[in-house]
């Protein structure tokens, strides 16, 4: 016999019965399908998903990933909101040592540390705390530190349209220090310079004295 083709199956499922049931929200599936993700994963990886220990972890590591790849969702508009102000000066600003954590996109793998991020305004000033929950909406995806690093660079330049920005991004990648060439000391450094901080030479170089790089651990 001819085993039934994948249409006509489908044409005989049964129509979806009528009463009302509450709808499970869409990401509460994808949660749930994360979770069976997991859970196999564990088995493929030698353990025993039923293990007390275990039991809840495929439910905590979806929760975790979908927290720490939130920035997809994140709406850059919204965050900013109505914090940008107008202000004469055109000086320096710089927000040192905003702490950030993010994921490698090869590894999945953290790569966690530090944003400094500096601009020149041009009429326009941005509320403070606005500058590192743009770094979080960037580095809450998979990422690579370069990319990471400009996209930081192209959302003030769009939303501030200042003389200038700077973003400089030193982390540690742990598919370095866990696994690979397992190098525990050393730092990556990516910079991304617009506006004045590439064109001018003497404000590029007033933002490296005001970081004071180099001296850190
Ligand atoms: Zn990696």
């Amino acid at each position: 016999m001819k085993p039934r083709s994948k249409k006509y199956q489908n044409r005989t499922l049964p129509k979806p019965s009528s009463t009302k049931q509450p709808k499970a929200e869409p990401s509460d599936a994808i949660l749930r399908e994360l979770e069976q993700n997991v859970r196999r994963k564990l088995v493929l990886l030698g353990e025993d998903p039923d293990r007390e220990g275990l039991m809840d972890t495929p439910k905590r590591y979806a929760k975790a990933m979908r927290f720490l790849t939130s920035g997809y969702k994140a709406d850059l508009e919204k965050i900013v909101g109505t914090a940008i102000f107008n202000e004469g000066s055109s000086e320096i600003v710089i927000i040192k040592d905003i702490e950030m954590f993010s994921l490698c996109e090869h590894h999945m793998l953290p790569f966690y540390g530090k944003a400094h991020v500096a601009y020149v305004p041009n009429g326009k000033i941005i509320g403070l705390s606005k500058i590192p929950r743009i770094v979080d909406a960037y580095a809450r995806r998979l990422q690579v530190q370069e990319r990471l690093t400009s996209q930081i660079t192209a959302q003030l330049m769009k939303t501030l349209k200042p003389l200038g920005v700077a973003v400089i991004i030193e982390s540690f990648h742990l598919c370095m220090m866990m696994r690979g060439v397992e190098k525990q000391n050393s730092y990556t450094i990516t910079s991304s310079m617009q506006g004045v901080f590439r064109d001018d030479a003497r404000t590029r170089q007033e933002l490296l004295s005001l970081l004071n790089l180099g001296g850190r651990r």
